[in-house]
């Protein structure tokens, strides 16, 4: 990076050629007590709200208003045509066909309500594989499973290790394992992009290997979703789940997505939890006595879902769409690159980034390593109106998010990194 490279009007000009500049606008900023707009750059931990999302879910509540129970059956936007709507719309961001994704629940739901089908254990094939430092809710689950199957957590939650000194995996690591030790996994549980490394996977090459191997592969796509291009459908995973409000922007506890590879769209006798949701819409007003799972992801659903968020979540979708994934995934390599440019050019700064160098490996987040010091640093940040996180152990993890994050917003993290290490 040169001099001219480093300033602050560089980085102005770099935002004055974003193709997708015009999308910051459309999404609300917090303002701390300053009154000033903060620099946020966490939409890895909780998306901003776009605004278009209270209109949408003001409708929703003047539909309830209007029409009350009718509201599921009729007017222009009949509740009951959003959940396949939504399903459809969050499809084409994973590279799932429609018929493979549905919208419920929260994550570590999905996640539990999937094991039930996809956690087959055995006494010869009953571990859990997952990647180092997975997300503690995952490895609450899968610890779960393991015991509600009655195998002890200990035994059964294996942690693929990474080589002595590395903070991310090789995929021919992970290949490895599976070849040496694939016969006593009954299941991959993998965050596609890991929470606290920023580490995406070559998701193909993994499902393949642990596919031969005779696992079953569940992806967890809660930083995934959103973030990087994803081919679920061609990857095939036995299926993923992911949540919708970091990336993806569709407000706190929005609905998470689920996906279920076609190959098991028709299986009616797979174990599951079901619900009166879980059948075709014909069926399920039908109120008969016998379930039959409608195919594919609709499947798996249970409880009816709430409108208002459907509405919020909507509305967040349709800017993916209109700002293309393609474009998004462009300005994100250049954008995570350049705040990548900007820590490099910080002389014996006291932290590592242990996020992959290689775009390919990465989303949208780099993570900061402190051996020490971290937290004080963080908080000096916080105090200069910077918004990225803490995660334990001694990691700043900070998201510049290319649908309204700026280069200007990267320029203001760095100098006031640099002046936080001063
Ligand atoms: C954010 C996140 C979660 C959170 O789980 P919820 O069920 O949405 O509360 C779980 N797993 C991973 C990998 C995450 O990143």
């Amino acid at each position: 990076m040169t001099a001219l490279e480093s300033t602050a009007a560089y980085a102005r000009t770099l935002d004055e050629q974003d193709p997708l500049r015009e999308f910051r606008g459309r999404f609300l900023f917090p303002r701390g007590n300053s009154g000033e707009e903060a620099v946020y750059l966490v939409g890895n931990s909780l998306g901003l709200q776009p605004g278009s999302v209270r209109t949408a879910v003001e409708r929703v509540l003047g539909e309830w208003e209007m029409l009350g129970v009718a509201g599921h059956f009729e007017g222009a936007h009949a509740w009951l045509a959003s959940y396949g709507r939504v399903a459809e719309s969050m499809a084409g961001l994973v590279g799932a066909r429609p018929s493979e994704v549905a919208v419920m629940n929260g994550l570590t739901v999905n996640l539990h309500l999937l094991m039930v089908s996809f956690y087959r254990p055995t006494p010869a094939r009953f571990r859990i594989a997952v990647e180092p430092l997975p997300f503690p809710s995952d490895l609450h689950a899968v610890r779960a499973q393991a015991r509600f199957h009655g195998y002890p957590a200990e035994q059964a939650v294996v942690e693929i290790p990474p080589r002595p000194g590395e903070a991310t995996l090789r995929t021919e690591d992970i290949e490895e394992f599976f070849r040496r030790e694939g016969a006593s996994v009954a299941l991959l549980m993998l965050g596609g992009v890991n929470y606290y490394t920023g580490q995406a996977f070559d998701m193909g090459r993994v499902c393949a290997a642990a596919r031969a191997a005779g696992c079953a592969v569940g992806l967890d796509l809660a930083h995934a979703a959103g973030n990087i291009p994803l081919s679920l459908h061609d990857w095939g995973p036995d299926f993923a789940a992911w949540c919708s409000y970091k990336y993806l922007n569709g407000g706190p506890g929005a609905l998470a997505g689920c996906f279920v590879h076609e190959r098991h769209a028709a299986k009616p006798d797979l174990p599951r939890f079901a619900g009166w949701w879980g059948q075709s819409v014909a069926e399920r007003f039908a109120m008969g006595p016998h379930f039959t799972p409608a195919p594919g992801a609709a499947g798996w659903q249970v409880s009816n879902q709430p409108p208002v968020m459907l509405a919020a979540l909507e509305a967040s979708l349709a800017l993916f769409h209109e700002a293309g994934l393609d474009r998004l995934r462009e300005k994100s390599v250049r954008l995570t690159g350049y705040c990548e440019a900007l820590l490099d050019g910080m002389r014996s700064a006291p932290f590592t980034v242990i996020t992959p160098r290689d775009p390919a490996a990465r989303g949208a987040q780099l993570s900061l390593r402190f051996p020490a010091g971290g937290r004080e640093v963080f908080d000096r940040l916080a105090r200069a109106g910077i918004v990225c996180d803490w995660r334990e152990p001694g990691v700043i993890r900070v998201a510049p998010v290319p649908l309204y994050n700026s280069y200007t917003d990267v320029f203001r993290f760095a100098a006031a990194l640099r002046a936080a290490l001063a």
